[in-house]
């Protein structure tokens, strides 16, 4: 262990006793604050005891308190969605994305973006070359 996290939990310990922290929010530092936590609960690798204990539980008080109305309560749970604010780049040709790239045929590669939302290799079919699922075989790629 290194000399600061030592002396971190050292601090921990020995500030136990001292005053808890009182948060005053407004309802739209609230609902900022949710939104906040909401993001960082929803990253599939965020599912520690952490996150799953104070931070959910904390995010579900707040939640509790801005749910106010049906719009707020709306909005408030709309927050949970998986991949919520979350674009996904997508080729608006082939449907390939980021993740899952379609084989530029035309440089033996995986395709990349040529514009933002058209993938290199249906741009180069669009442009008289070789598309998508198509083999490159008398070097007509650029
Ligand atoms: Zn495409
Ligand atoms: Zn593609």
């Amino acid at each position: 262990m290194i000399a600061l996290e030592r002396q971190f939990l050292d601090d921990m310990k020995r500030l136990r006793s001292r005053e808890p922290l009182a948060l005053v929010l407004t309802m739209g530092e609230a609902f900022t604050l949710l939104a906040n936590l909401q993001l960082a609960l929803r990253h599939p690798a965020n599912r520690g005891p952490s996150a799953r204990g104070i931070a959910l539980e904390f995010a579900l008080r707040v939640q509790r308190y801005l749910a106010a109305t049906p719009a707020i309560a709306a909005a408030c749970q709309a927050g949970w969605e998986p991949g919520r604010g979350v674009q996904v780049r997508r080729c608006r040709a082939c449907g390939c994305v980021e993740d899952a790239a379609c084989p530029d045929d035309g440089t033996g590669r995986p395709c990349s973006w040529a514009e933002p939302d058209l993938c290199t290799a249906c741009a180069r079919r669009a442009a008289g070359g070789i598309g998508p699922g198509e083999k490159a075989s008398d070097g007509a790629a650029q």
